[in-house]
């Protein structure tokens, strides 16, 4: 439903390899002290002088990652931008500039491309990265993008996953879960649309669901926002695969354990009503859905007056020694184990 919204196809074949990345990158604005060379020669050339460099990269593969018959290309394109500025964020790091790799095959009209790169733009001017390069070639089938995403920060900013300690507070950014049931949302019209191509869905209900699913921001206000308050994490990873998950890799990495209490995981109230009508337990879609990007972070238990009550922030449990395990304290007050259950892509 997506690909015929733009009745004008031209074949990027018309324009040829180079008249292609021509045409799609020419409105790009170079803004970043550190870039000395973007677009243009074999390699760009970047100046961080002082600054360590901080580098990620996502590969986002068409039927695997993401169904255009739901993800509009320019949603697509932001969202490719803002999963690897997450990552940054999540070393407690400035993103700066990134590059973007695409395979396309002869299914896509020039116009498509063009919807993608718009995406691509608006994160870019969102998050303050140049685009400094990438890789154009075909590909038989589906659409591939891999965006690599590089960033800033002194040697002293930067939070690895492996520094928290037993007796810090572990602490999430925003509210979890709406990502994944704006998914669930979004199936569940692609279903009803296949059997009924004309119904106009009404999706009010649902709209920060949606906009959790399509349109994610990395929290770059994080790093600020922290800063202000005196407080450096422990250890950091960003939401990706969902808390549980995340947790496990804290966990690991630092050789602790950790308690998470079920009645400290912030929800919004969109999510909640929706779970009820979709019949699943909001709890379970709080810590197994993933894409939420936001941060999950410890912090020491001395830090607690800095950043309680604050809006942004929620603690949400407490890590302890390894040979307490990972747990799950229900609103009963019983301890479920934790497993890693996030969504992942290898075993789909
Ligand atoms: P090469 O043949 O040396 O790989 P290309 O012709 O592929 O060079 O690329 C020319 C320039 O355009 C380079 O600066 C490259 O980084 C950039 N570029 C290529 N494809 C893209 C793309 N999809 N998005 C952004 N920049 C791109
Ligand atoms: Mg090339």
């Amino acid at each position: 439903m997506i690909e015929d919204k733009n009745p004008q196809r031209t074949s990027i074949a018309q324009l040829g390899e180079f008249g292609l990345i021509d045409h799609l990158t020419k409105n790009f604005e170079i803004t970043q002290a550190s870039t000395l060379k973007g677009i243009g020669d074999d390699a760009a050339i970047l100046d961080f002088k002082d600054k360590k460099v901080v580098v990620s990269t996502d590969l986002l593969i068409e039927g695997v990652h993401f169904d255009l018959a739901y993800v509009p290309l320019k949603h697509l394109g932001y969202k490719a931008v803002v999963v690897n500025v997450s990552d940054i964020c999540a070393m407690n790091a400035k993103p700066t500039q990134i590059t973007v790799s695409i395979a396309v095959s002869n299914r896509f009209p020039l116009e498509a491309l063009e919807e993608l790169y718009e995406g691509i733009a608006h994160a870019a001017r969102e998050y303050k990265v140049d685009l400094i390069g990438g890789d154009t070639t075909s590909s038989q089938k589906g659409l591939i993008i891999s965006v690599t995403v590089l960033g800033e920060a002194d040697e002293s900013e930067i939070v690895y996953r492996n520094g928290a300690k037993s007796t810090d507070l572990l602490v999430v950014s925003g509210d979890i879960g709406a990502a994944y049931m704006g998914l669930q949302v979004l199936e569940r019209e692609k279903q009803v649309f296949q059997v009924n191509p004309n119904s106009q869905p009404d999706l009010d209900a649902y709209a920060y669901l949606i906009e959790r699913q399509l349109k994610p921001e990395a929290r770059t206000d994080i790093r600020t926002l922290l800063h202000a308050l005196e407080i450096k994490p422990t250890a950091m990873i960003d939401i990706s695969d969902g808390l549980s998950s995340e947790i496990m890799h804290l966990c690991k990495q630092s050789g602790i354990g950790c308690n998470l209490y079920e009645d400290k995981l912030p929800l919004d109230p969109q999510l909640i009503n929706v779970c009820e009508e979709f019949n699943i337990d909001s709890t379970t879609v709080a810590i197994n859905g993933g894409e939420d990007y936001e941060l999950l972070f410890t912090i020491p238990i001395e830090d607690f007056d800095k950043i309680k009550g604050n809006p942004n922030l929620s603690i949400i449990g407490h890590m302890t020694q390894e040979s307490e395990g990972v747990h799950l304290v229900t609103r009963a007050n019983t301890k479920i184990p934790l497993k890693a259950r996030g969504w992942d892509a290898i075993s789909e």
